[in-house]
C-alpha cells in the first residue's frame, strides 16, 4: 500500500477513514460529501470508496445489468402511461 504525502500544516481538521484507518485532512479532496454524517463528509476516504465500488461492480456484474434492464423497462412503461394519459 502506498503512503500518501500530505501537508498537514495547512489543515485544521483531520478525519479518520473507517475503512483503512488512515488520517486525512477533513476536506472534500479526500472525502466524498455525505449529508447524513455530522461532518458532512463520508466516513470512508475517496480511495476506499473507489475500491469498494470497483469490487462491488466486479462482484455484481450480473446484478447491475439486471437492475439497469429493469430500470429501462420501468422507464418505458412510465413513458407509455404518460402517453396514454
Ligand atoms: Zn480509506
Amino acid at each position: 500500500m502506498c503512503i500518501l504525502t500530505i501537508d498537514f500544516s495547512a489543515v485544521k481538521d483531520y478525519k479518520l477513514c473507517s475503512k483503512c484507518n488512515r488520517v486525512f485532512p477533513e476536506t472534500t479532496e479526500y472525502f466524498h460529501r455525505n449529508k447524513i454524517t455530522l461532518s458532512g463528509l463520508a466516513n470512508k476516504c475517496k480511495k476506499c470508496i473507489a475500491e469498494y465500488r470497483k469490487k462491488y461492480r466486479e462482484e455484481n456484474k450480473e446484478k447491475i445489468r439486471e437492475k439497469r434492464k429493469k430500470k429501462r423497462e420501468e422507464l418505458k412503461k412510465a413513458q407509455k402511461i404518460s402517453l396514454i394519459l
